[in-house]
């Protein structure tokens, strides 16, 4: 990685703010109800607490539309992580809590940090200058600290106060743990991936994957196709796909792309067969149909059929390299949900490839298939790992130094 890691760093006695992403859902009575992110970014929390910096900690959480909202208060996230710190520290670690993110009590409570304390501030988006990127809001912010750390990879593709205006008015920036190991996996497979490199890419809509196809298509040797996105390419071609989800306003894009896989010479898979119905209705009934026969009047198809998992698991297995992004069906419907979990099975089965999934329904999905650790990264950013796989820069990994 071209960028300063975190380890490049001096801490001691130093003051850093490292972004991190603890926006975790929250319960009625405001409990975390899934601290994953929060642990995500402990390696990172536990490398500066032992290198004795001074931690200040921003997040967002939530959509707080630039006001307070007790709702969205990081309040309850400062316990967890307090109890969190003390299990990996094994002693009891100094966790406080700033009820604003900027002004003069965050000021004195910084500056009061003792080496090896924390202090997490409030939600950066109770103000409105944090997503506008507001020059004044970014050096209030910077004032807290000496060095700055971006570890919340999920906001990386946003230019942001605290993830880009505050790098110019701190002393380095660079990256944290998990934003380095982001950038690793997802920087290898575009740049040097282990062949053949395959990318299965579903969900509802090509045009939200279309940057990411049309950068995948010069560096992969297949890209595997399914959801609902496979319909309008089908249609494209003259398939009859009844009543299912297409974007007619894409037809002719579809077959631009479906050309232009040709040329290069890269394999483009549709399904082969499709399982299809009349509503979107668990248990209701279903028929098979082959990808070269219409899907009848008043059907729609909603998974890939038994046909088009054989073949996508055969291409999963023979790869090297495997990005998976977007559900193959309906997913969230166990009637439609087969070919979904047999490819997070497959891409599983893979142990000598490197999987890397990302996107909220895939990693979803592989949770629930359980196999989430034989997944060799699981990404957690969605919106920011389509960038980087689009071939965008990140505003959040370019405003950091380069070694
Ligand atoms: P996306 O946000 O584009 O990744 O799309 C995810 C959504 O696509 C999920 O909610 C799926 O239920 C939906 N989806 C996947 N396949 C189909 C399909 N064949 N028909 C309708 N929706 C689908």
């Amino acid at each position: 990685m071209h960028k300063l890691s975190i380890k490049d760093l001096p801490l001691r006695d130093k003051r850093l703010f490292v972004r991190v992403d603890f926006n975790v859902p929250l319960s009625e009575e405001g409990r975390v109800t899934d601290d994953t992110r929060i642990r995500e970014t402990l390696p990172t929390l536990e490398y500066a607490i032992r290198n004795r910096a001074k931690l200040i900690l921003a997040s967002h959480l939530g959509r707080p539309k630039g006001k307070p909202n007790a709702r969205m208060s990081l309040k309850p996230v400062a316990e967890r992580l307090r109890m969190l710190l003390d299990n990996v520290l094994e002693s009891s670690c100094n966790v406080g809590f700033s009820p604003d993110c900027v002004g003069i009590e965050a000021e004195e409570l910084s500056t009061r940090l003792e080496s090896g304390q924390t202090l997490l501030l409030e939600n950066l988006r109770f103000h409105p200058e944090e997503e506008a990127n507001d020059e004044s809001f970014a050096r209030a912010l910077a004032k807290l600290a000496d060095y700055y750390v971006n570890d919340a990879f999920g906001a990386a593709h946003r230019a942001h106060a605290s993830t880009a205006g505050i790098t110019k008015f701190v002393g380095k920036s660079a990256a944290g743990f998990l934003m380095q190991k982001e950038l690793d996996y997802l920087g290898q497979a575009l740049q040097d991936p282990k062949r053949p490199f395959i990318a299965i890419l579903g969900g509802a809509k090509v045009s939200d994957k279309i940057g990411v196809i049309r950068n995948l298509m010069g560096k992969v040797d297949a890209l595997l196709i399914g959801g609902a996105m496979a319909y309008t390419f089908q249609k494209a071609q003259g398939r009859e796909v009844g009543k299912s989800l297409v974007e007619n306003d894409k037809l002719a894009l579809a077959n631009e792309l479906l050309h232009e896989a040709n040329e290069r010479g890269v394999a483009f898979l549709l399904p082969v067969d499709d399982v299809v119905a009349m509503k979107i209705e668990n248990d209701i009934p279903t028929k098979t149909i082959d990808g070269d026969q219409p899907i009848p009047d008043g059907y729609m198809g909603l998974d890939i059929g038994p046909k088009t998992i054989k073949l996508y698991a055969d291409q999963i297995a023979d790869a090297g390299t495997i990005v998976w992004n977007g559900p193959m069906g309906v997913f969230e419907t166990p009637s439609f949900a087969t070919g979904t979990k047999k490819i997070a099975q497959a891409i599983a089965r893979n142990e000598d490839a490197t999987s890397i999934v990302g996107g909220g329904d895939s990693v979803a999905a592989v949770h629930q298939a359980g196999v989430a650790d034989k997944i060799s990264h699981i990404s957690t950013g969605g919106g920011a790992s389509l960038e980087f796989l689009e071939g965008k820069k990140l505003p959040g990994v370019e405003a950091l130094n380069n070694k």
